[in-house]
Parts: structure tokens; sequence; C-alpha cells
């Protein structure tokens, strides 16, 4: 796949070294939603919960654990782990750009293809924004849910932040079909079935 794609990049008129580098940073981001994976599975473990598996898709990974925690603080640190991976990934390649002296902004990053590393960083800061998203059940939302139930018995809290978590991916999907970003729409329902699926195994258990 990884072939066909440098291939793709040929085709589309990038040099070999331009190609290469397109390839390595798909190879990179791939690798950093892997190890935003293992952050969640890393934690769970720490409260004895096993990982089935971490599955990857187009939009991202899914680490599945055995149980759910119950315990709001475990479900928090375990939701909060995957993007403080990414926000350390992001940090060390700031301070690496940095003593490099070839920081970039944002706009350079997304304009030049100059500075991989650079690119890079930005995208794991893109990825702490987009998970911390409250849509239930992402980890923002997994965090909102470990909030309200501090407050509420577990099933009104998984029913306020999995009703959030659908409001939000109804937004998604109508701004994506209006905006012509039509990845958007997709995530869109993959949150809001998945937010369904989540309210109905609570349901179930209790
Ligand atoms: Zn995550």
């Amino acid at each position: 796949m990884l072939a066909g794609l440098f291939v793709y990049y040929l085709y589309q008129g990038l040099s070999v070294v331009a190609a290469l580098s397109g390839v390595a940073l798909i190879m990179s981001v791939f690798a950093c939603i892997v190890l935003h994976e293992l952050g969640h599975a890393f934690m769970a473990r720490r409260f004895n919960i096993p990982t089935l598996d971490i599955t990857m898709y187009p939009i991202g990974g899914v680490a599945r654990l055995k149980r759910m925690p119950e315990k709001p603080r475990e479900e928090f640190l375990i939701a909060i782990a995957g993007p403080a991976v990414n926000l350390v990934i992001a940090a060390v390649l700031y301070l690496v750009d940095g003593m490099s002296g070839s920081s970039v902004s944002l706009f350079e990053a997304m304009t030049t293809q100059a500075n991989i590393l650079g690119l890079l960083m930005w995208i794991n800061v893109g990825l702490v924004v987009f998970n911390m998203i409250p849509a239930f059940p992402m980890d923002g939302g997994r965090v909102l849910r470990a909030g309200l139930a501090t407050r509420l018995d577990y099933r009104n809290a998984t029913h306020i932040a999995s009703l959030i978590g659908q409001v939000l991916a109804v937004g998604f999907g109508i701004y994506g079909l209006f905006a012509g970003l039509w990845s958007l729409p997709f995530i869109a329902l993959f949150i809001f079935m998945a937010a369904r699926q989540e309210v109905q195994y609570v349901m179930e258990k209790s």
C-alpha cells in the first residue's frame, strides 16, 4: 500500500524525494496513532484492564478494552492517556525543531513541504484537539462522561454524554456535507453509531 502511495505521489508530479517524504509522513502519522492507542492500553493495564486488540481504521485507531472502566477516575485517566502521548510527541518535535532552528508555524507547515518534522508536530497537535472534542465515545467524550459520573449515576452520565456526542456528530455531518469535506459525514456516522452502542452496552449491563 505504501509502495502504491509512492507511485501515486510520483504520478501526481512530485519529485522522488518529495514522494518519499510523503510516504514517510504517512508512516509517521500512522505510528503516532498506534502510540496513542498504546497510551490507552498501558494506562488501562495499570487498572488491570487488558486490551483485546488495537484496530486501525482510515480515520484513526481503536484500542478495544476487555471491559469498560467504571470508576470515573480510571475512565478519565485511560481516556486522557492517548492524547497525552500525542502531546508529548508534539512537545519533543517542537524542541527538536527549535534546537535545529527550523520551527514552523501551522501555516508554513501546511503550505511548504520543507519541514516534515514541523508538519508532524502540527499533526500531533491536531490529533490532540480532534480526540478531545467532547463527542462521546471519542476520548474527549469519555473525559466528559467521567466528569459527569462523579456527580450523576453512571447510566445518566452515559446518556447525557452520548446525547451530546450524537448532537455534535449530526452537526459535523451536516457541516461536512455543506463544506464538501466528504470524510466528515462518515466520521460523524461512526461516532453516532458508536455513541448509541455504548448506551446500549451500559443499559444491558445494569
Ligand atoms: Zn484515543
